[in-house]
C-alpha cells in the first residue's frame, strides 16, 4: 500500500519506519528541512514510561489557580479568545478526579511499556547512538510535604505494576552522587530504574535516514496546506514547497496524520475534531565545564517541575508549560523569565559544572490532550490514520505508537491494552497476544 505520513518528528518518522516493516511504500512530507525540527528537536530526553503521570489530577485545578499570576509557574494558563482552548479547558478538568487520573495512568503505562520494548528492539536492530543512558529517572524532592506526596504517587504507580522506588536523601545521593552540594536540602526522592534518557533529536534523524536507505522517501520543505475528500476518503494531500512557493497534489492509498499540535487545525475542516492544544515548554542546553562534577542519571526537580538529562557533554534542563496558543518565540518577557530560571535552577543544584555564558535555548508545543493520551487509530474518514497528541510524553511513546499504528494500518491488532481511535474496545491483553 503506498502510505503518506504528514509529520517528520519522532512520531511521525517511528511510524514510517515500522511501515516500511510491514512492507508498504512510504512518503513522508515535512516543512521543515529536516526531521525533528520542532516539538522533537531539543525535548527533555527522558524516556519515562514508570513516570507518567498526567496533568489533569484532583489536586491540579486549586494548582493551576494558585499559579495563575506567576510568571515562572510550572503551567501557566493564558485565556484567549479561542475557542479551541476553552473546549480543552474543560475537557481536562472533567479528567480531574481520581478515577480518571488511574484510567489515564494505565493507559500512559501500557503504550509506554509496548513503546520502550518497540524502542530497545529498533535500537539493537540499527546501532543508532542517541547519548543514550539506561540508569533510571530519579525524582527528587525539596520539602517534606512534597516528597510525601511524591510517596503516595509511588505507591500508586506500583499498584500498576511499575517499579518505583521510595529513597531516603542519603539513598538519593547514592543513585546520583553529583547531587551532594544540594544534599543539606533534600526532603527524598523516588526513583525508576527501568527509565532511560536520549536525544530525541538525534534519535529521530538517524532513523529517518535510515528509513531513507530502505527506501522511503523524504519531502523535506513542503507544507501541507489541505487534505482533499473525495467521497468518504482523502485523495490527496495539497503541499506547497517553502522555497519555490510551487504548489503540488499528493495521491496515496492512505494518509497518517502526525502533526503534532498543527494536527487538530489542519483536521478541523474535514469534521475531525480532535482535542489536542499546544502547551508551550521550554529548555536550555549547557555545555559542561567539569563533565566529571555533572549528574548522569536523568532526573526530575519536583520543586521546579523540570527535567535535567545529560546529553554527553552537554547537559539539557526543560520543563513548564503555557497554554497561551502556538507561539514559540524565546523573546517575550514570560520566555526569557522561564529560559533564565532553568540556567540558574541548574547552577543552584550543581554550582560551577555548566558553563552560563552560552546557553542554548529552545522551544517547542507538545501536542496536548486533556488526558495526555495520544490519538493513535483510524479517523472517521477511512484512509486517514491518526498519530497525534503525545503531550508530555512524545519522545517516551514515539516508537511504540509508530509501530502500533503500522500495525492497525496493517489490518493487524497490536499486543497492548489501549483503547485505539476508531477501533473496537480492547480484550484483555492475554487474548491480545494470543491474537496477534
Ligand atoms: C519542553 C519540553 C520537554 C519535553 N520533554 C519530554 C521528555 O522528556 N520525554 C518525552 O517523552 N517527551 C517530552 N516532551 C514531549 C515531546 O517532545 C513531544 O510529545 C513530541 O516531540 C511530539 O512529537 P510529534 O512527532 O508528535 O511532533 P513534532 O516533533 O512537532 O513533529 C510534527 C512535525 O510536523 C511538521 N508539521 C507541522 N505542521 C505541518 C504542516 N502544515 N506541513 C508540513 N509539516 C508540518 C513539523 O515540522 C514537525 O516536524 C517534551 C516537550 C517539551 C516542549
Amino acid at each position: 500500500m503506498k502510505v503518506i505520513v504528514l509529520g517528520a518528528g519522532i512520531v511521525g518518522v517511528s511510524t514510517a519506519w515500522y511501515l516500511l516493516e510491514q512492507g508498504h511504500e512510504v512518503t513522508v512530507v515535512d516543512r521543515q528541512s529536516d526531521a525533528a525540527m520542532e516539538t522533537s528537536f531539543a525535548n527533555g530526553a527522558q524516556i519515562s514510561v514508570s513516570f507518567c503521570e498526567p496533568w489533569a489530577n484532583a489536586q491540579a485545578p486549586l494548582k493551576l489557580l494558585k499559579w495563575l499570576t506567576r510568571a515562572d509557574s510550572p503551567l501557566l494558563f493564558r485565556p484567549r479568545l479561542d475557542p479551541w482552548q476553552w473546549r480543552w479547558s474543560l475537557a481536562f478538568l472533567s479528567q480531574c478526579s481520581d478515577a480518571a487520573f488511574e484510567r489515564n495512568v494505565q493507559q500512559l503505562v501500557a503504550l509506554g511499556r509496548y513503546s520502550q520494548e518497540s524502542l530497545k528492539s529498533l535500537v539493537a536492530a540499527t546501532g543508532i547512538d542517541y547519548h543514550r543512558i539506561e540508569r533510571g529517572i530519579l525524582h527528587f524532592f525539596s520539602s517534606e510535604r512534597d516528597f510525601e506526596a511524591g510517596a503516595a504517587g509511588a505507591e500508586l504507580m506500583r499498584r500498576h505494576g511499575v517499579d518505583r522506588r521510595v529513597l531516603s536523601p542519603g539513598q538519593v545521593l547514592e543513585v546520583e552522587p553529583a547531587l551532594a552540594a544540594y544534599g543539606p536540602q533534600l526532603a527524598g526522592g523516588t526513583y525508576t530504574p527501568s527509565d532511560e534518557s536520549g536525544d530525541a533529536r538525534v534519535f529521530t534523524q538517524q532513523l529517518a535516514q535510515r528509513c531513507t536507505l530502505r527506501g522511503a522517501r523524504f519531502l523535506f520543505g513542503h507544507a501541507v496546506q489541505a487534505l482533499e475528500r473525495t467521497g468518504g476518503e482523502i485523495s490527496a494531500a495539497h503541499v506547497i514547497d517553502t522555497a519555490t512557493q510551487q504548489r503540488r497534489e499528493l495521491r496515496a492509498d492512505a494518509f497518517v496524520a502526525a502533526l503534532g499540535s498543527f494536527t487538530a487545525p489542519l483536521l478541523r475542516p474535514l469534521g475531525v475534531n480532535l482535542n489536542i492544544y499546544p502547551a508551550k515548554g521550554y529548555s536550555a542546553t549547557l555545555k559542561l565545564k567539569v563533565p566529571e562534577r555533572a549528574s548522569v542519571v536523568s532526573m526530575i526537580d519536583d520543586s521546579r517541575k523540570i527535567a535535567i538529562s545529560r546529553l554527553g557533554d552537554q547537559v539539557r534542563i526543560a520543563g513548564t508549560a503555557e497554554l497561551a496558543g502556538y507561539d514559540t518565540s524565546l523573546d517575550g518577557p514570560t520566555a526569557r523569565t522561564r529560559c533564565a530560571a532553568l540556567v540558574s535552577r541548574y547552577e543552584e543544584l550543581f554550582p560551577g559544572v555548566a558553563h552560563l555564558d552560552e546557553p542554548s535555548f529552545w522551544a517547542g508545543l507538545r501536542p496536548s490532550t486533556p488526558t495526555n493520551i495520544p490519538y493513535i487509530g483510524r479517523s472517521r474518514i477511512a484512509n486517514l490514520w491518526l498519530n497525534a497528541g503525545h503531550g508530555t510524553l512524545g519522545w517516551t511513546h514515539g516508537a511504540g505508537s509508530g509501530r502500533a499504528l503500522a500495525e492497525l494500518i496493517s489490518g493487524k491488532r497490536p499486543a497492548l491494552d489501549f483503547r485505539f481511535h476508531g477501533q473496537p474496545a480492547p480484550r484483555a491483553l492475554g487474548e491480545l497476544a494470543a491474537s496477534v
